[in-house]
């Protein structure tokens, strides 16, 4: 069974054909237009590329924002991508794929439904997921069902209110998760520790134009004082996070994908260490938090285990 996968980000679009055990078969990546028209011819492009010739069986969609999946109809998407809102993406694939089934749902969603039917949460009932990235997106599945909740919006995890009284966020909240672990928070931290012009290793980095959250990960990993600082703290924000959230859905395992997770053990060692004691007493276990199985690729095979689910 041959799916079509689409991962439509802020900054690029990714496809892929898929087969029914995960394997990509073809892929394809462009940038992502700023407007509707372009979007549409854009997206014939890489569907004409991809699927001309191949039996689809289906095809799932992956967005950020708030994504009706009984309708496919975008809810809510602010940013780049904003002139999507209010449209149905089934519509928008419709004429690029007539009769084909189109499934569709936030990318976090995808990346568990991906995880569920390929990866890290293959066999599980109960897990909870989370992204790191740019923001922090998150997907519960719970006694074997994804949840959604009445308006789309279960698994925001980047808004977790983790201090009633800390930094404003996008979202119109104070204190959210994101505001302390996200890329954007971490580099926003290290530019300011090199703007009160602490002694650090990233000062260089704010010279060169190179501060990235990965970069930020490096440098503390090389030992500089202020950067380790900085990345333990905000470790520590997200181990309270996944430790309320254990709590809240008592899942098999937590399972950690998104760019930041790539700096893999550093992070994963406090992630475990913060978690585990405490949610320990009322758990009596200590929960895995594992890696995702997939990564530049979740959203894509992501939105291919929708196609899936909605063709079987
Ligand atoms: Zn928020």
């Amino acid at each position: 069974m041959t799916l079509l996968g689409l991962d439509i980000g802020g900054t690029e679009i990714k496809a892929g054909l898929v087969d029914s055990s995960g394997r990509i078969l073809r892929s394809a990546s462009v940038a992502t237009p700023g407007d509707l028209d372009t979007l549409r011819g854009t997206l014939a492009g890489v569907v004409a590329r991809l699927a001309t010739g191949a039996a689809l069986r289906a095809a799932g969609v992956a967005a950020k924002g708030i994504i009706d999946a009984a309708t496919t109809r975008v809810e809510a998407l602010p940013g780049t991508l904003s002139f999507l809102e209010g449209w149905l993406l089934a519509d928008l694939m419709a004429p690029l794929l007539p009769g084909t089934p189109v499934a569709a749902d936030n990318d976090a969603r995808a990346a568990l439904a991906g995880e569920l039917r390929w990866g890290a949460a293959q066999g599980r009932r109960d897990a909870v997921l989370l992204t790191l990235g740019t923001g922090v997106g998150g997907a519960v599945v719970a006694n074997g069902r994804l949840l959604r909740g009445v308006g789309g919006v279960a698994g925001h995890f980047g808004h977790l209110t983790l201090d009633p009284d800390g930094p404003p966020c996008i979202c119109g909240n104070h204190g959210c998760l994101e505001t302390f672990f996200s890329a954007r928070a971490i580099e926003a931290e290290a530019f300011a520790v090199v703007h009160r012009g602490c002694d650090t290793r990233l000062a260089e980095l704010v010279r060169n134009g190179k501060l990235t959250c990965a970069a930020v990960f490096e440098t503390a990993a090389a030992g500089d004082a202020q950067a380790k600082r900085i990345v333990e703290r905000a470790a520590r924000v997200l181990a309270a996070g996944i430790a309320s959230l254990i709590h809240a859905y008592d899942p098999e395992a937590v399972i950690v994908g998104g760019q930041i997770a790539q700096a893999g053990e550093p992070l994963f060692a406090i992630l475990r260490t913060e978690a585990a004691w405490r949610t320990r007493r009322l758990l009596r276990r200590e929960v895995p938090i594992v890696p995702a199985r997939f990564t530049a690729e979740a959203g894509l095979l992501g939105a291919a285990a929708l196609a899936l689910e909605a063709a079987s």
